[in-house]
């Protein structure tokens, strides 16, 4: 019998590419169907894209197309946000990307887009493919995605200025502290688009979303059963987590492992703010303050990404001058500080980290705890102020700063406390082993017969890539 054939469009950027790669390899190894990825690309050159791309293509286990987006500047108003450009982008390239599928030899009878490709659901009417989207978050933020048209309807002036936590059937009320920075601005274009995506996903046949039942059992049987979840969601939702990376497919930069290597078990902070997170000069030095004032061992990832799976180095220049005077020298032998793009899920699955300050990108956060690895939540952007709150007051893996980091610089003290916490003190216990237990649950939920496991035959019945 003929192989079915699913396509997978992944938007512009690293946080984009990365969860849907990962979902590729996830779908040719267990469900064995051919997989392509469409990869729409920033169009401009960055390495660390490309080499992303390279390095899962040479895995083998996807077929890979790189389609450059085409310029949208004309499109949208100056100094438009990044989102407000990728789903531009997104929105203009369905003539390309119906151009891609036409010229494919085996025609997908899937087709599985992100949450910036809502816009591209509406070229298959004219074909035959089923039309998913796969949100490689979680089900609280899919739930505020799709019932944020009717926030948008209900609620008068800016969100920002709300009173009272905005309620969400079946799901934790959003507050001040959880909304989506693209909600922070309702006259903004990419707050409009968000709408607009919230209107589209129900529009598909489906939706395919990374986390898993144990970990979020109501909001995933609210949008199971009936009741106004479901009935604004429309389709059904198929919780498919956790899809991380897995190690093993990067050189070992030398230097980082020799140095876990001598640090005693879960003994090490990881300290990492993802692809794409900055801080100020002043956050970066009361950060640095802080560690060195948790005495504590660190690891600590600082600069932008520059080249995947590149070599790492340490105590550059660049990196001294953004540190307090004589820091390195100081650190030597207690922490490490790394400039290039840092090979995560093998230093998450090291036997010396003993917690993960990171910026809570939701890959970050399962890369976290698919290793049993608590989080000291420091969120910067997009959703993960959301995530924040539901990794410590609802799964409770989790301890965050008293204000947001992006709002207000957190100050040594505060750094050396928290740092103290996750990695050393009593009262952090209770997380560690909770960390351990949702580690545990996650792997259950891919043993034959686990929960995403199951779920993920149940949608490839649906969509017929399994009879
Ligand atoms: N990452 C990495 N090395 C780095 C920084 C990030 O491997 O130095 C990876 C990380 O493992 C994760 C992804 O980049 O898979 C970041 O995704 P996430 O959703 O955590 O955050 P984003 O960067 O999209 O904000």
């Amino acid at each position: 019998m003929k192989q079915p054939h699913a396509l997978l469009v992944a938007s512009p950027g690293l946080g984009h590419i990365i969860p849907v790669l990962e979902l590729g390899n996830r779908l040719s190894s267990v469900l064995n169907v051919h997989v392509t990825v469409l990869a729409i690309t920033s169009g401009t050159s960055s390495v660390t894209e490309t080499e992303t791309i390279h390095a899962a293509a040479a895995r083998g286990t996807c077929d890979i197309i790189e389609l450059p987006s085409v310029e949208i500047d004309h499109l949208v108003e100056p100094g438009a946000t990044v989102v407000t450009k990728i789903l531009a982008k997104m929105r203009v390239m369905k003539s390309e990307v119906w151009d891609a599928v036409k010229s494919m030899k085996k025609k997908p009878t899937v087709m599985i887009v992100d949450l910036f490709g809502t816009g591209l659901l509406s070229i298959v009417e004219v074909g035959v493919m089923k039309k998913y989207v796969y949100i490689p978050s979680h089900a609280w933020f899919l739930a505020l995605m799709v019932y944020l048209p009717v926030l948008d309807k209900v609620v008068q002036g800016e969100y920002v200025e709300i009173k009272e936590p905005m309620k969400i059937p079946s799901c934790k009320p959003i507050g001040p502290k959880e909304l989506l920075d693209t909600m922070l601005d309702r006259s903004d274009q990419q707050y409009l688009e968000c709408v607009q995506s919230g209107l589209e996903i129900p529009m598909s046949d489906g939706v395919l979303v990374n986390t898993w039942e144990e970990l979020q059992r109501n909001i995933l049987t609210a949008f199971r059963e009936d009741g106004e979840l479901s009935r604004v969601i429309k389709v059904p939702v198929y919780p498919i987590g956790p899809i991380v990376r897995t190690n093993g497919h990067v050189d070992k930069p030398y230097s980082i492992f020799e140095w876990l290597d001598k640090q005693r078990e879960r003994s090490v902070v990881y300290v990492c703010l993802g692809s794409g997170g900055k801080l100020s000069f002043k956050q970066t030095m009361e950060l640095a303050w802080g560690l060195e004032l948790s005495g504590q061992r660190f690891l600590w990832v600082l600069r932008s990404p520059t080249s995947y799976l590149g070599a790492c180095s340490s105590g550059d220049d660049q990196v001294s001058s953004s540190l307090p005077e004589g820091f390195l020298d100081r650190m030597r032998g207690v922490g490490l500080v790394v400039t290039e793009w840092a090979p995560q899920v093998e230093i998450l699955s090291h036997g010396s980290i003993g917690g993960f300050l990171s910026h809570c990108g939701w890959s970050s956060v399962l890369e976290s705890l698919t290793k049993g690895i608590p989080i000291l939540a420091w969120p910067l952007y997009a959703e993960q102020w959301m995530n924040a709150t539901l990794l410590t007051e609802e799964i409770g893996v989790a301890i965050r700063t008293s204000e947001l980091p992006s709002k207000k610089v957190i100050g040594r003290e505060e750094v050396a406390f928290l740092v103290n916490k996750i990695i050393a003190e009593e009262d952090g216990r209770k997380i560690r082993s909770k960390a351990e237990k949702v580690r545990v649950s996650s792997e259950r939920a891919w043993t034959h017969d686990g929960s995403s496991h199951n779920s993920l035959f149940e949608w490839a019945r649906q969509c017929r890539l399994l009879h």
